[in-house]
């Protein structure tokens, strides 16, 4: 293992952070249990005073393909797996060109869009370096309750990837801002879309400072160039306040603050 600063204004993807040391795991080291994991911050919002981070270095960033099961490294980015994935004729796939950063990260998130998510495909993950049937993992919309530090995922694959459905998926009609951002700050409420609750209460284009509730969709939170960690949690307490005190609805964040 090893120490690498990494500056999380340059390498999240809302561009929010400072320079922090982070921990890299290499393949073979002992897993701590005192610091918090992280993937390829596409989902995060990094504080000037994170918890101790770490993060798999590229060790575990590897696909392998015997007969019908593929094990893919936790660091391995989902556009390595989707190129892989075409290449090599196997279906199930294609949802994840549509979602930025790591296998680690999207089985944390039980990531989807529509009816793909992670869980419906994976069969077990490695847990701190054990293996674990999908089935014992708690998971749900956009959580999985993974208690450890995943280094590897196992999946019973099938022939046939399908062109058809990666150029549905690309094609899907996308409102969503191309200005930085973590996707979707809250995750939608039952029965109810985040973002019509964000605009119902007047926060749609509303700024501070740098930060934004998109004007194209307002449930993504952007960046117009030197936002900073504040400015993006006071936009985040105000959108909660508002739409608790307006529809008695609590807004549950997706992204992640650390
Ligand atoms: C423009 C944009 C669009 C997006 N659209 C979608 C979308 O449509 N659907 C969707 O689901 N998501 C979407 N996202 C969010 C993002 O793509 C997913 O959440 C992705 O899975 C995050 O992966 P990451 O590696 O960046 O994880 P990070 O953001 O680094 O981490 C996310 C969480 O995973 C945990 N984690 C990371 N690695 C591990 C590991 N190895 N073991 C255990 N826990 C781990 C972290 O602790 C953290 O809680 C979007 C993001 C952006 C920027």
């Amino acid at each position: 293992m090893y120490f690498k600063t990494i500056d999380f204004s340059k390498f999240s993807s809302i561009r929010v952070g400072t320079p922090i040391e982070v921990l890299m795991l290499e393949r073979g080291d002992k897993i701590p249990n005192d610091r918090v994991i992280i993937g390829h911050a596409n989902n995060l919002l990094v504080s000037p005073t994170p918890p101790p981070l770490m993060m798999l270095s590229k060790d575990y960033s590897f696909i392998d393909l015997e007969e019908d099961v593929l094990t893919v490294g936790c660091a391995t980015p989902t556009g390595k797996l989707l190129s892989f994935t075409k290449k090599n004729d196997l279906a199930g796939f294609e949802f994840v060109s549509k979602l930025p950063g790591s296998i680690g990260g999207m089985l944390a998130m039980n990531a989807g869009v529509k009816s793909y998510e992670i869980f419906n495909i994976v069969d077990a993950i490695k847990i701190d370096g054990k293996w674990i049937d999908k089935r014992e993992i708690e998971h749900g919309y956009r959580f999985a309750k993974l208690n450890g530090v995943a280094t590897e995922a196992r999946f019973r694959v099938k022939r046939g990837f399908s062109k058809e459905l990666l150029d549905e998926l690309l094609n899907l009609r996308s409102n969503q801002p191309k200005t930085p951002s973590a996707g979707s700050a809250f995750k939608n409420p039952e029965g109810d879309y985040a973002g019509r609750l964000i605009e119902a209460v007047g926060l749609k284009g509303v700024s501070k400072g740098d930060m934004q509730w998109s004007e194209v969709h307002a449930n993504f939170l952007v960046n117009h160039g030197k936002g900073t960690f504040e400015e993006a949690k006071q936009l985040i307490d105000l959108a909660k306040e508002r739409v608790l005190e307006q529809f008695g609805i609590e807004l549950k964040e997706e992204v992640q603050i650390l």
